[in-house]
C-alpha cells in the first residue's frame, strides 16, 4: 500500500533573517525553482515561510534532485496530503509511514495546526496518530529525542500534509539577489569552483573567457563552454563570452620582457573584463586565484595585477588548498571536464620563470611600450556573447551529494 507524493514542502531558512529583503529573496527563489523545474508539469507556489511543489504526477526523485541543487533552499519534504477527515488522516499517516518503516524503528509524531478551527489541537493530533502508528505496526516505538522517523502532520485549510523524510538542501542564497558578476572562467580546475560558489551566494554570474586562436584550440574552447554548461545546473542558463586574446597576447611577446609577460596578460584580462562588466551592469568581478599556487597568484602579484582597477574582486577560493579545491569540484562534477589537456591562453607563451615579485612602476613602464586602450578595445569589441541553457540532459544525470 505504498502511496505517491503529492507535493514537496520547501523551507528557505538564511532567508527568514532577511528583514525588508525577504520579499526579493522570496520571489527569486520561487522564479529560480519554476525556470529549474520548466520541463515539468509541477506548479511552485511560494508564500512567506515555505514554499509547496505540486507535484501533478511529476517524478518525485527528479525533482527533489533539481531542488538540491537550488541555492536559498534549507531543507525540503516529500509531502501527500489527505482531506481533513480524521480516517484519512489515519489511513494516509499509516501508508506513509509504511514507504519508510523498518520493524523496530523508532517515531515521533510532530503536529502542527496551522488552522484553529480544526477540530484536534497539536497535542491531540500527535496522540492519535501516534495511535494509528501503533495499531499498523507492531513492534513501532515512540522516541522523542533523535528518533529513526518524524512523522510531521500539517494541519491546514484546504488539505493535512503529511512527511516523513527531510532532505538537506544546498543552502546560500537564491542566485541573482546579490546581483551580477563576470566570471573570469579559464578551462582549470579553480574557476569553475570559484563560479559555484559564487552563485551559492547569490550572484549571477556571466562567464569570461579568454581564448587565443589558433594558439589555442576550439576543444580548449568547448570546454570552457562546457564547463559553463556545468554550472547552469546551480544558477539557470548563463551568459558565455568569448574575447579574442591573441593579438594583445603577441604583442606582449614581441615588445615585453618575458619575466613580465605573465603580469601583463594578467592586467589585460581584468581591464579587459572590468570592461565587460561596465557594459553588461556588472558590480564585482570572480575569479578562480588560489593563494600562492603559482608565480601570478602570490601577494605581490596579486597586488600589482589589481592595479588596473578598483573594482571588487572575489576570489572565492583564495584560501582553500588545492585538495580542497578538487573536493567541490568533483561534487559539482566538473572536476573531469577540467582535467582534460588543453592549453590556456595564460600558458601558451610561458616562460620558464615568470616573475614571482614583479613591480608596479616596471609593469608600467613596459605597457607604456603598448597601445593599451586600443588593444583593449579592440578585444572589447570582438567579444562573442552565446547564452548556455540549462541541458536537461545534464540536470538529470548530474550526481550531487550534499555539499552543506
Ligand atoms: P584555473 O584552475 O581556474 O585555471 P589556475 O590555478 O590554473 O586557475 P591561472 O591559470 O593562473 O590559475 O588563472 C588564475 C585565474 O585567472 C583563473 O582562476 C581564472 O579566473 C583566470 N583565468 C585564467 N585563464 C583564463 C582564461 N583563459 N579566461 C578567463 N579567465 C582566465
Ligand atoms: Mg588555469
Amino acid at each position: 500500500m505504498t502511496i505517491e507524493y503529492s507535493e514537496i514542502l520547501v523551507r528557505y531558512g538564511e532567508l527568514s533573517t532577511k528583514g525588508k529583503n525577504r520579499k526579493t529573496f522570496i520571489h527569486q527563489l520561487a522564479k529560480n525553482m519554476t525556470s529549474a523545474l520548466t520541463d515539468l508539469d509541477v506548479r511552485v507556489k511560494a508564500t512567506r515561510d515555505h514554499a509547496h511543489i505540486l507535484l501533478r504526477g511529476a517524478d518525485y526523485e527528479l525533482v527533489a534532485e533539481r531542488l538540491a541543487k537550488i541555492f536559498g533552499i534549507v531543507n525540503f519534504s516529500p509531502a501527500v496530503s489527505a482531506d481533513r477527515s480524521l480516517d484519512t488522516l489515519r489511513t494516509t499517516a499509516q501508508q506513509l509511514m509504511a514507504r519508510v518503516y523498518k520493524a523496530g524503528m523508532t517515531f515521533k509524531v510532530q503536529s502542527r495546526r496551522a488552522d484553529h478551527t480544526f477540530e484536534l489541537d497539536s497535542t491531540e493530533l500527535n496522540q492519535f496518530v501516534g495511535d494509528a502508528i501503533f495499531d499498523a505496526f507492531d513492534y513501532a516505538k515512540v522516541q522523542m529525542k533523535q528518533p529513526d522517523v518524524t512523522l510531521r502532520v500539517e494541519v491546514r485549510e484546504d488539505a493535512i500534509y503529511l512527511s516523513v523524510e527531510t532532505i538537506k538542501g544546498a543552502g546560500g542564497l537564491p542566485v541573482g539577489t546579490a546581483g551580477r558578476g563576470m566570471l573570469m572562467l579559464s578551462g582549470g580546475i579553480d574557476s569553475p569552483v570559484a563560479g559555484y560558489l559564487a552563485l551559492k551566494r547569490g550572484v549571477d554570474i556571466e562567464a569570461v573567457h579568454f581564448a587565443s586562436p589558433p594558439y589555442t584550440s576550439p576543444g580548449a574552447l568547448k570546454k570552457a563552454r562546457d564547463l559553463t554548461a556545468k554550472l547552469t545546473a546551480f544558477g539557470g542558463s548563463i551568459q558565455f563570452i568569448e574575447v579574442p586574446f591573441t593579438e594583445i597576447q603577441e604583442e606582449i611577446r614581441d615588445k615585453a620582457p618575458q619575466e613580465y609577460l605573465m603580469t601583463l596578460t594578467r592586467r589585460f584580462m581584468l581591464r579587459i573584463t572590468d570592461e565587460i562588466r561596465k557594459i553588461r551592469h556588472g558590480k564585482i568581478i570572480i575569479n578562480g586565484e588560489s593563494l600562492g599556487q603559482v608565480a601570478s597568484q602570490t601577494l605581490g602579484s596579486m597586488e600589482v595585477i589589481n592595479a588596473v582597477t578598483t573594482t571588487p574582486i572575489i576570489r572565492p577560493v583564495v584560501t582553500m588548498d588545492k585538495l580542497e579545491i578538487i573536493d567541490i569540484a568533483e561534487k559539482i562534477d566538473t572536476f573531469n571536464l577540467s582535467i582534460l589537456p588543453f592549453e590556456d591562453c595564460c600558458t601558451i607563451f610561458a616562460p620558464p620563470n615568470p616573475k614571482t615579485n614583479p613591480k608596479l612602476d616596471k609593469a608600467e613602464f613596459y605597457e607604456s611600450k603598448l597601445d593599451i586602450e586600443g588593444l583593449v578595445s579592440r578585444a572589447v569589441a570582438g567579444i562573442k556573447v552565446d547564452k548556455i541553457s540549462v541541458s536537461a540532459d545534464d540536470a538529470q544525470n548530474q550526481e550531487f551529494d550534499d555539499l552543506l
